[in-house]
């Protein structure tokens, strides 16, 4: 373990003072103007070469050294939440409706420290691909960077991530090879029954009654149909109507959000849904429209990477702070576009478990964590003198 695992220590002041100014103004999903733009500004100061716009508003940095062809990508989220911010320190959203409740501000920081770090040395030996990207949240952020040429205008070995996790202790780290987040589909199904009167159910077709019976039927794909060691989830978060009290309504719609972690997986759900729909409307004489929609794909590290990763980890901060075989997450991530294009790794780094930085993500209370941001830039430092060694 090395006597000073924080090797970004210097910088926490500066970076602490970054991460809270991102915080104060959040923007969302390929509207981070003011973001991308301080980063650019940033990066520019600190003599790294800039391209903005690449996939709407995302930003690459390039640092080069030496004359080695091999080159490794880093990438950091920058997009907010449309949550009201309900903490109530100084460096609290000032935008109501919008906050840092994901810590993407934390994310971009400590790729930020990094990049000053780097810039300041040439103990390494080829390309850094520093990627700020856009619109995480929704889920087309990262694909809209590929599709912008990201992967051809930089060429890179291998690309990493890292996400703040309030679950696990301060400052440590998580990994695993293989699948580390899920895919997310999502799901529309809109039963068309008859209305009518409430007192005279028999003139109509109660496509309530039916609906009902689909959320309870579709319970039944994960437990009783997919082989119990696929991982899965099935839930049904809206089931909307458009009625009144003394009305059987004319149709329901009920959306929905499936997890897995294989394509097989994905199919066999949505062709599950589809057969029950089909078979539960037709038994009362109801019909539907069912559609099913990928969302993220799954986050899946190769091998050699995840390896890479928990060896400077461990190097950074001690064995004892690093689990290298984590329980995979059944949340998703669009990172895992870019690991569907390259090998590479996408990591977590510990918020604070029990103490104030254990407040889950997504939650108006969360925070990230400014003590972990040394740590979190120190580790892209560590793993760029490793991959990039002189
Ligand atoms: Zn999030
Ligand atoms: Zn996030």
């Amino acid at each position: 373990m090395n006597e000073h695992p924080t090797l970004a220590n210097d910088l926490h002041e500066e970076m602490v003072q970054w991460r809270h100014n991102f915080h104060q103004h959040p923007e969302l999903g390929f509207a981070e103007h003011r973001t991308s733009a301080k980063v650019a500004e940033l990066l520019r100061s600190f003599g790294v070469e800039v391209h903005q716009g690449v996939g709407g508003t995302g930003v690459v940095g390039v640092l080069k050294r030496g004359s080695s062809p091999r080159a490794i990508g880093l990438r950091a989220d920058m997009d907010a939440l449309t949550i009201t911010e309900e903490n109530t320190f100084a460096h609290k959203s000032k935008h109501q409706g919008r906050m840092h409740a994901c810590g993407h501000d934390g994310h971009t920081t400590m790729l930020l420290g990094a990049a000053k770090v780097l810039a300041n040395t040439d103990d390494f030996d080829g390309t850094v691909v520093m990627i700020f990207q856009p619109a995480e949240e929704h889920g087309r952020g990262a694909l809209a960077m590929i599709d912008d040429g990201l992967f051809e205008r930089f060429p890179i070995d291998a690309v990493y991530g890292i996400h703040n996790m309030p679950s696990l202790a301060t400052g440590s780290i998580a990994v695993r090879p293989g699948p580390i987040m899920a895919c997310e589909d999502n799901f529309d199904i809109t039963i068309f029954g008859k209305g009518g009167h409430a007192a005279l159910p028999h003139l109509s077709i109660d496509p309530i009654v039916i609906a009902s019976e689909i959320v309870l039927a579709l319970q039944s794909i994960v437990s009783r149909t997919l082989n119990p060691v696929d991982n899965a989830v099935l839930s049904i978060t809206d089931f909307a109507i458009e009625s009144t009290r003394n009305v059987i309504p004319e149709k329901v719609t009920l959306r929905g959000d499936t997890r897995a972690f294989t394509s097989d997986v994905q199919t066999q759900i949505e062709a599950k849904i589809g057969r029950l729909v089909s078979g539960i409307c037709a038994a009362h004489g109801a019909t539907h429209e069912f559609s099913y929609s990928r969302e993220f794909a799954a986050t899946i590290n190769s091998e050699k990477e995840a390896g890479i990763a928990a060896e400077v980890a461990r190097e950074l901060i001690g064995d004892s702070k690093v689990n290298v075989a984590c329980m995979p997450v059944m949340a998703s991530e669009d990172f895992g576009y870019m690991l569907q294009r390259k090998p590479g790794c996408y990591l977590f780094l510990g918020n604070g478990g029990d103490g104030p930085g254990g407040c889950g993500l997504h939650n108006p209370r969360y925070d990230f964590n400014d003590d972990i941001l040394s740590t979190g830039a120190a580790f892209w430092v560590r793993l760029i003198q490793s991959q990039l060694n002189v």
